[in-house]
């Protein structure tokens, strides 16, 4: 990068803002996929009218510009493929606006997920969208993603709470999207489309965020099931005997036995070697322990040979906890985990997990499955000793064929995590070739000179290291 460029960006953020030394260049190449490629400056703005001059001078240079949250993303959105600058928006993390009258939240982008919840909840407030990750990725993150998690069953995903946007154009204008009301239909609802564009179209910098009252009661059942496949077929029961439980999770013995491993006490001795289904039913006291009740019926009624129902907080708290740190924990069998995030409509999760199993035998892979089962949405981690060069080829095979299986059978590449790097070359088979030229069109007006993370949903990932 010029010097000339670097004085610009040192005068528009400051210069202990503006990070060129190796080790800080190294931190932000990679995000939790195994993607990574070095970005020629980090800048950290603390403001938009920072974002909106970076913005600016990128656009006129034609300098690569990659927003990024905490790197936590599964799709390789956060890595800095061209190399350019690398924005980091994690030092805009303030709650602006805290209307409990009208319940609604004003965050910056770089806000902490879980602080925000912790936050509201203290004024008994409720943020659902919870990906497992909330204790480090943020908003302006979970907004670029429409992130998901464990209670978007009953509650929706990030997408379903967003009332508007603060946002930098990559020219470098500010633009104020969505309204402060629950209703409003002035103009193109730019807050969606910006929602979910991991970073391609504008700079998040701050949202505006729907809060709901806290529930009172919360009710946590564990179903242990001989095979995976009952499991899947009672998550799909649960949903067809119209139970709204507000989290419906699966997990595989691979999954269970790694859980078991990092806490000898969360999960029960009965667990082992089943396949299980985690589920929480939430609301008023009565109503939670109702939905509880048949949610365990229906388990039993599909075979569980263990059943268990707690509204211990503590219980309840440790079991999401080993649930959340389920990728962490597969980390430590194998160094390489490959997850992936189809989705398929409920009623063809059985299929899909069939079809998973059969997949990872055909190309002889240790394949672990656990996921948000009651929305469709399961995360196969194929499990790897490193360097994998010699199994690289079944790897690539054996996931687009789950790509394949899932879109045949009605469903979606991803749920949650994105397309990214990884999925870019399959975009276009899913949504096909006109819906993908309107998609680069629009790219086209957001960011004339396509310098907004380059490389990502779209593809041409040539430069990647
Ligand atoms: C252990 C683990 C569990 C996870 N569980 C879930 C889960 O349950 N549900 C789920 O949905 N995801 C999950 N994820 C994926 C990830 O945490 C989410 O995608 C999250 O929303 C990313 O937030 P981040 O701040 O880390 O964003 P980053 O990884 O930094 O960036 C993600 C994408 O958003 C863009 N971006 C970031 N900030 C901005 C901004 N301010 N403006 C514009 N674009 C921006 C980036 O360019 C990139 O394309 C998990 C990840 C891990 C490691």
């Amino acid at each position: 990068m010029k010097d000339s460029t670097l004085k610009k960006l040192r005068e528009i953020v400051g210069s202990q803002s503006v990070l060129t030394a190796k080790e800080e260049l190294l931190c932000h190449s990679y995000d939790a996929t195994r993607r990574s490629a070095l970005p020629e400056v980090v800048v950290r703005p603390e403001n938009v009218e920072q974002v909106a001059a970076v913005a600016r001078l990128c656009t006129e240079e034609r300098i690569p510009l990659t927003p990024r949250g905490a790197g936590t993303g599964l799709s390789g959105g956060s890595v800095p493929l061209k190399g350019g600058v690398l924005l980091s928006l994690t030092r805009m993390k303030r709650i602006r606006e805290l209307v409990l009258e009208d319940l609604y939240a004003v965050v910056e982008a770089g806000m902490v997920t879980e602080e925000l919840q912790t936050t509201v909840e203290a004024s008994s407030l409720f943020y659902p969208p919870d990906p497992a990750s909330q204790s480090s990725c943020t908003i302006g993150g979970n907004v670029a993603t429409s992130a998901g998690g464990l209670r978007c069953l009953k509650y929706g995903v990030t997408k379903n709470y967003l009332m508007g946007l603060e946002a930098v154009l990559p020219t470098g204008e500010v633009i104020a999207t969505g309204a402060r009301t629950v209703k409003s239909v002035v103009g193109f609802d730019l807050t969606r489309l910006i929602c979910g564009s991991e970073g391609t179209l504008a700079i998040v910098t701050a949202a505006t965020l729907k809060l709901i009252p806290l529930p009172e009661h919360r009710v946590t059942i564990l179903a242990a099931f001989k095979e995976l496949e009952q499991a899947a077929r009672a998550s799909a029961d649960v949903i067809s005997a119209g139970a709204t439980p507000s989290i419906l999770e699966i997990m595989d013995p691979v999954t269970v036995s790694v859980v078991s491993r990092e806490s000898e006490t969360v999960l029960p001795p009965e667990s082992e070697g089943c396949s299980l289904l985690l589920a929480e039913a939430d609301g008023f006291r009565e109503a939670a322990e109702i939905e509880a009740e048949r949610v365990q019926k229906v388990c039993s009624d599909s075979g569980a040979v263990f059943l268990r129902k707690s509204s211990e907080t503590e219980e309840r708290e440790n079991l999401w906890q080993a649930r959340r740190g389920v990728l962490a924990a597969l980390a430590k069998l194998k160094p390489i985990t490959i997850l992936e995030d189809v989705t398929v409509p409920r009623s063809r999760v059985v299929e899909m997990i069939r079809s998973i199993e059969e997949i990872g035998k055909k190309y002889d892979l240790l394949v672990a499955t656990f996921g948000h089962a009651g929305d469709g949405n399961l995360h196969p981690t194929i499990l790897l000793d490193a360097p994998f060069t010699e199994k690289a080829a079944r790897v690539e095979k054996a996931v687009a064929e789950i790509f394949g299986k899932a879109l045949s059978l009605g469903g979606t590449l991803s749920g949650e995590h994105g397309i990214g790097i990884d999925k870019a070359g399959f975009l276009g088979e899913e949504i096909g070739e006109h819906a993908l030229e309107t998609m680069r069109r629009l790219k086209e007006v957001f960011d004339p000179e396509g310098i907004l993370n380059p490389g990502k949903l779209f593809g041409g990932a040539e430069s990647e290291s």
